[in-house]
């Protein structure tokens, strides 16, 4: 697979591209540096891009809500299944559920942080800093991705405008 594919900027591409790595425990930016550092831990930045996963420090709680969100559908699931089933016996069937809902957030726990880390970069909020991004985001006035980071094109000064109006980024004076 070639890096202009994985560069593709279309958001189903990026979707897809995010919850393969996501389901791997991947980097959603390069793909290649791991998320997790332990089975609670993750990594606070990858460390092959040296991008940072969660940028505000608020952002566990994304990861624990969809853990909390999964567990209960899940809890769910299996307590229909085997309210259904009849080859459990009944005796079995709340220790089942406690087990299941005892341990399947802690199994998943990476996941479900990960998959918060996911979201995040699809809508945009995992990415490198401008300065060493050579990846096109999203760049609502289309820059190319060289052009030497993510200001945006410099809009021409009407004649006879002072000199001090040029903004950061502008023309440097003398
Ligand atoms: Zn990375």
């Amino acid at each position: 697979m070639g890096a202009h594919l994985l560069d593709r900027p279309s958001f189903a591409w990026r979707a897809l591209r995010t919850a393969w790595l996501v389901v791997r425990l991947r980097c959603p930016v390069c793909g290649l540096g791991p998320l997790a550092a332990g089975w609670f831990t993750l990594h606070r930045s990858c460390g092959a891009c040296g991008v940072t996963f969660e940028r505000d420090p608020g952002e566990v709680t994304g990861g624990i809500c969809v853990n909390s969100l999964a567990t209960s559908l899940g809890i769910c699931a299996l307590a229909l299944w085997l309210f259904l089933d009849e080859h459990v016996p009944p005796a079995l069937e709340t220790p089942l559920v406690l087990v299941f809902g005892l341990a399947f957030p802690l199994l998943f726990y990476r996941h479900s942080r990960a998959i918060w880390i996911g979201l995040l970069h699809v809508t945009g909020l995992v990415h490198r800093d401008e300065a060493a991004d050579p990846e096109p985001v999203i760049r609502p006035w289309g820059a190319p991705p060289d052009d030497g980071g993510g200001t945006p094109p410099a809009v021409p000064d009407p004649p006879g405008a002072p000199a001090a109006a040029v903004g950061v980024g502008g023309p440097r004076r003398p």
